[in-house]
């Protein structure tokens, strides 16, 4: 199964993203842990997209869409897979329409305030892409799937997610009428705990497959 994770900043795309991936053993892709990865090492797509990724602003359709375009193309995407944070723009969503047949949109529906909290507390692993909250990791400083030290994101900064929380309303939410024009739309309730809301999505994702 094709399947796009649509949400604000701090939905819980990631989180859901990595549980249904192991379940389902199909790849996750996550755009912004390509760029966070790229930006590290320096490539010429790193630099390019520094800039745009550390003020919150989206990176240009062009360098998106040949990223996933090269992503899709691999082995290990002949199985299915989320994509995690991709398309975020209408131009994006066409372009994949071009080199893609997605079977559904998981769209998760989360208030500004709670988003606020969730990343201002979030820790994350670079090496792996696990994603953590301070409220629930006590003493631990490493990630629990591979050892590496957590971090915390240099956008994940209260005036980057207010900048990264207005280009979501103005950019991505219109994707949330696009795919729902198409019929390809579920929509759940990323308020509830996260072991509530992996249960809806794989109800749905069992129900459709
Ligand atoms: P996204 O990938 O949509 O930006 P993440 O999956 O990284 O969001 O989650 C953002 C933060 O919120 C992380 O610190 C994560 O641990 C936490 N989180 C994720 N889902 C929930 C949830 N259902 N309830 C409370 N906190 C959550
Ligand atoms: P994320 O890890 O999904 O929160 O993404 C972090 C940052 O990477 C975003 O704020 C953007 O700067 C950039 N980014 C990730 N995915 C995309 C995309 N599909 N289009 C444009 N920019 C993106």
């Amino acid at each position: 199964m094709n399947i796009i994770f649509l949400g604000p900043p701090g939905a819980g795309k990631g989180t859901q993203a990595q549980r249904v991936c192991e379940e389902l053993n199909i790849p996750q892709i996550s755009t912004g842990d390509i760029l966070r990865r790229a930006i590290k090492e320096e490539t010429p797509v790193g630099l390019k997209a520094k800039a745009f990724v550390e003020s919150g602003a989206l990176v240009p359709d062009e360098i998106l869409v040949e990223i996933i375009k090269d992503r899709l193309a691999q082995d290990d995407c002949s199985k299915g897979y989320i994509l995690d944070g991709f398309p975020r723009t209408v131009p994006q969503a066409e372009a994949l329409e071009k080199i893609a047949k997605i079977d559904v949109v998981v769209e998760l529906a989360v208030d500004d305030e709670a988003l606020i909290r969730r990343l201002s507390g979030r820790r994350v692993c670079l090496k792996c892409g696990a994603t953590y909250h301070v409220s629930t990791l006590g003493d631990r400083t490493t990630c629990e799937k591979c050892g590496e030290t957590l971090i915390q994101r240099k956008d994940d900064n209260p005036e980057t997610v207010k900048n990264r929380l207005d280009v979501y309303h103005s950019q991505t939410a219109p994707l949330i009428a696009f795919y729902e024009g198409k019929g390809l739309l579920k929509t759940f309730d990323g308020m509830q705990d996260i072991d509530a809301v992996y249960a809806s999505i794989m109800g749905t994702l069992r129900a459709l497959a």
